[in-house]
């Protein structure tokens, strides 16, 4: 029981994946735990299913934890908790790190799961040789981490950093946030769905439907990426000005066709962002593969 290993815990809507991971930062184990199991109660039968993942895996490879590193929606760096997280059962602000610390006693920290990619991204993707950059996850919805002079940006308050709710377009599409013109309300998977159907009368279910309909040509279907990449490539030009980032980084299903929407964000952000900025930022794919980033991200975060 003398080899130190840690662990990455990604906490998502419907189910969370609790990895074992090597010093080298490679996934040894993983276990999943389904939120629809816990979702009708409070929250502490979850959180205790995740502290049993965790010594089952300890035990099953017989290794030490030398810490635990969680990435969750709506997470608080400063606090360790979730807080008002709108896809999650469980509404308010709950102790999730804190939890886990008094029952393990183990090392737990918790950050926003975007700050979790970036961290990963930093310490084992692409971002390995930045200092300056930010991490753009596209999924359910657009989630952000900044990293400044090596550092994430957490705020005073633990929530800095969430492009997602830009505004993009005044008074423009309902947002989950309650508010209107979100980045996220047109930039996720939601938002490139609506896109769609705004242009044309067949309905798709996913944001892989469209991709294949642009690749075989469906002018509807190119034109929702090409608004995409304008949408995000504007308001990425105002975050430029913020802590000109050497790179801005995607992650998640959507980035997987970023051949569909680089051009249209590249064009954008150059002909968009003050001439200090111009043509000096890269714009890159997540160097993780998608079923291990997340827990990665969240073991870099204690490691
Ligand atoms: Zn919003």
């Amino acid at each position: 029981m003398n080899i130190k290993h840690y662990i990455g815990i990604d906490i998502g809507g419907t189910s969370t994946t609790v990895g074992l991971v090597s010093k080298a930062g490679k996934i040894v184990d993983r276990s999943i735990i389904l939120i629809q199991d816990y979702a009708s109660g409070p929250i502490e039968p979850f959180l205790d299913a995740m502290a049993d993942a965790i010594t089952e895996l300890s035990e099953k490879h017989q290794v030490e934890i030398s810490g635990i590193g969680i990435g969750a929606p709506n997470g608080n760096f400063y606090r360790g908790t979730i807080e008002y997280a709108p896809n999650m059962p469980w509404k308010d602000v709950h102790e999730v790190a804190p939890y886990l610390e008094n029952k393990l006693g183990i090392r737990s920290v918790l950050t926003n799961d975007a700050n979790a990619a970036a961290i990963g991204e930093k310490q084992f993707g692409v971002a390995k040789d930045f200092d300056d950059f930010i991490l753009i996850t596209l999924g359910t919805g657009l989630g952000s981490g900044i990293v400044a002079g090596g550092n994430v940006i957490y705020g005073h308050d633990g929530f800095a950093g969430e492009l997602g709710h830009a505004i993009v377009v005044p008074d423009g599409r309902n947002c989950t946030c309650g508010r209107k013109g979100c980045l996220e309300a047109y930039v996720s998977i939601r938002g490139l769905l609506e896109t769609y159907h705004e242009l044309a009368d067949d309905k798709v279910n996913t944001p892989q439907d469209i991709a294949a309909k642009a690749q075989a040509g469906d002018p509807n279907a190119i034109e929702t990426f090409r608004k995409t990449g304008e949408w995000l490539g504007l308001k990425l030009a105002d975050a430029a000005t913020y802590t000109s980032p050497e790179a801005i980084i995607f992650f998640g299903g959507i980035a997987q066709s970023s051949d569909l929407f680089f051009p249209a964000l590249k064009e954008t952000l150059e002909t968009n962002v003050h001439n200090l900025y111009r043509n000096k930022i890269k714009i890159l794919k997540s160097g993780l593969p998608l079923n291990d980033a997340a827990v990665l991200g969240s073991t870099a975060l204690v490691m």
